[in-house]
């Protein structure tokens, strides 16, 4: 663990006094939401938060393309080739490109462009985008479900924090096209039709349609959030109604961490209160059985109880994260960003080198022995799980967890919280 509770940019924790929030509740159960995430660059981190970003920029985050060329390489299918055409490339690029932009550092910032270029390039009349051909089997590399919804979901979120860094409207365009597409292929072709994990994390892509439709009220889009819905694991009714939780098994680690969101996305444009009751309860009873020292849980690949001789996946930390971020802008709820800090500032820094060269795929609460070797998992990937590598356990992590730090500094800071805040600072001291 590393203590860090000298945050200068913490505007989140400074929230916290329950004094204050009620009355921002209050009203942020209206029919509209207070919080707007401010654009990509405008907030600056200082101190040690620069300097974990700094490290990012020395460490992989800016160099995946050389040290990992196989997967995120110029073959890469996101950039048009042979090569890798599922969810690798856009994670590595949803850490890299609001690293570049908070940094305002002209070389990630070139680094990431050739990604969204292709990316709104690809296109079609039909409203499709990505890439859409399959490839025989390779070693090292997914080049099969080219056409799968999921990988679509992480470049959405990059393709919206690059609009939020620079306003091209290229982006509204390829969104719209997009969703209409999906609108009408989902009915024929629903979220699992290529691989399951679209299913668990329709949140993300939820989100998105959701976030368009405050800029164009394009009424379509509130018709395909239904759809999306109605398609996705209904974690409302698992969290409130099931006991999957206390079942080890029920639910893949990142999976759950994802789809978390699912019913306060929802809620957006749904004011029932037991969405928000939901993820409530799952994230209590998540921390019942399966809580470990670090704030997260058990989830050695599949959701595993609360033995901290157990793993938990560098995965679920970021898309918690995330996933509690975005909640966070919603619900105004500080309960969720006492959370986040507690991830951010346990789980995460302990899972990655100090250099940010090299990871734990899963982490074990309080485990001194960081040697190769099987151990109390679901999955042990060959024993390499514990071992800190470039591609050690197994390479989703390797390529997801640059989006960490960068999120946490974009969500320091909300725009209507601010003014709350403003006016709750202004009334205290008068
Ligand atoms: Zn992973």
């Amino acid at each position: 663990m590393r203590p860090a509770r000298n945050v200068q940019a913490s505007t989140v924790s400074a929230a916290a006094d329950a004094q204050l929030t009620s009355p921002i509740i209050a009203v942020a159960e209206s029919n509209k939401n207070l919080y707007k995430e401010l654009p990509l660059g405008t907030i600056r981190p200082e101190g040690w938060l620069r300097e974990m970003l700094l490290r990012q920029k020395s460490g992989s985050t800016a160099k995946m393309d050389e040290l990992y060329p196989l997967v995120m390489g110029k073959r890469n299918g996101w950039l048009g080739g042979d090569g890798d055409q599922w969810e690798r490339g856009p994670y590595w690029v949803d850490g890299l490109l609001p690293l570049a932009y908070i940094l305002k550092d002209k070389e990630l910032i070139a680094k990431v462009k050739p990604w969204i270029e292709w990316s709104i390039r690809s296109q079609t009349a039909d409203g499709y985008f990505g890439p859409q051909k399959d490839y025989p089997e390779e070693a090292g590399i997914q080049r099969d479900n080219s056409r799968d919804w999921w990988p679509k979901m992480v470049m959405l979120k990059i393709l919206q924090q690059y609009y939020s860094a620079t306003g091209d409207k290229r982006v509204i365009k390829l969104m719209t096209n997009y969703f209409h597409y999906q609108l009408k292929e989902l009915p024929q072709k629903p979220l699992d039709h290529w691989t399951y994990w679209a299913k668990y994390r329709a949140g993300d892509n939820l989100k998105m349609v959701y976030w368009l439709y405050d800029i164009t009220k394009d009424q379509s889009l509130l018709q395909l959030g239904e759809l999306l819905h109605k398609q996705s694991f209904d974690f409302t009714d698992a969290f409130l109604n099931t006991d999957f939780l206390q079942k080890p098994g029920s639910i893949h680690t990142v999976n759950l961490a994802q789809g978390l969101k699912e019913p306060v996305i929802y809620y957006q444009h749904h004011r029932d209160p037991q969405h928000l009751e939901a993820v409530k309860k799952g994230l209590n009873d998540i921390t019942k059985y399966n809580g470990m020292a670090h704030g997260l849980y058990g989830g050695d690949e599949a959701l595993h109880g609360n033995n901290p001789t157990l793993g938990s996946e560098l995965c679920t930390a970021v898309e918690m994260m995330y996933s509690l971020e975005s909640i966070l802008e919603i619900t105004g709820d500080v309960t969720y960003a006492d959370r986040l800090e507690k991830i951010a500032f346990n789980a995460l820094p302990t899972q990655i080198s100090d250099d940010f060269e090299r990871h734990q795929y899963f982490q074990q609460a309080n485990q001194v022995m960081l040697s190769r070797g099987m151990r109390n998992f679901g999955d042990n990937h060959g024993g390499t799980d514990v071992c800190y590598g470039l591609l050690t356990g197994y390479p989703c992590c390797a390529s997801n967890m640059h989006q960490g730090w960068p999120k946490f500094t974009q969500n320091l800071c909300i725009a209507q919280l601010m003014e709350e805040w403003r006016h709750w600072s202004t009334v205290l001291q008068n």
